[in-house]
């Protein structure tokens, strides 16, 4: 799947579902693929966040090829100096795609309308797609991290009462501002695991 097709396909409906950022629920699809389904190609430095990713939800037989890969590019180039995360690399690469993608859909004004009533962008992918819009279209980013952080202040609240009532019911809400806060999981931003 390629072009601005792919953003609306799945991720689009269930981000907009879950108040979740476009950009991560993609991204988070891509990722999920590359440590459980296909790996990447020739892997040659593991961070953190992946190295043990591999570990704890890949296929046995999928997690013993990319570690193996790993170790024998870093005995090839005699323990040398790569530090940059294999699968990092490949989800930088995807998220600089769908940024140019959402470039591209942020000029159909029914898309833009549905960003200003239900879009949902976390503030590292916000901060990523304002840089790469023509300053009339900036503030529509604005109006959605306004909305958003005021949606999450509501919920969370709600969920602080609802947990002192012993309930645990819509701690969904932690995750989303999590999210929020930092993008999702594995996704290498400012504060770079690797
Ligand atoms: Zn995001
Ligand atoms: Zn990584």
């Amino acid at each position: 799947m390629s072009g601005a097709k792919a953003l609306r396909a799945v991720p689009v409906g269930e981000a907009a579902a879950h108040g979740a950022c476009l950009v991560c629920t993609v991204l988070r699809h891509h990722q999920t693929r590359l440590v459980e389904v296909t790996g990447v190609p020739k892997a040659s430095h593991l961070c953190n966040h992946h190295a043990w990713s591999l570990a704890r939800s890949a296929p046995a037989e999928l997690a013993a090829e990319m570690y193996a890969q790993v170790l024998f590019e870093r005995r090839k180039n005699s323990g040398g100096t790569e530090r940059t995360c294999t699968f990092c690399a490949e989800l930088q690469h995807e998220e600089k795609a769908r940024l140019d993608e959402l470039v591209e859909q942020m000029k159909i004004p029914s898309f833009t309308a549905w960003m200003r009533r239900s879009g949902t962008l976390c503030l590292w992918h916000a901060q990523r797609l304002a840089d790469r819009l023509p300053t009339g279209t900036r503030p529509i980013i604005e109006e959605v991290l306004t909305r958003t952080e005021e949606e999450l202040e509501v919920d969370l609240r709600k969920c602080a009462a609802e947990a002192k009532l012993g309930h645990h019911a819509g701690s969904g809400v932690l995750g989303r501002v999590a999210e929020f806060l930092v993008c999702q999981r594995g996704i290498p931003g400012e504060e770079k695991p690797c």
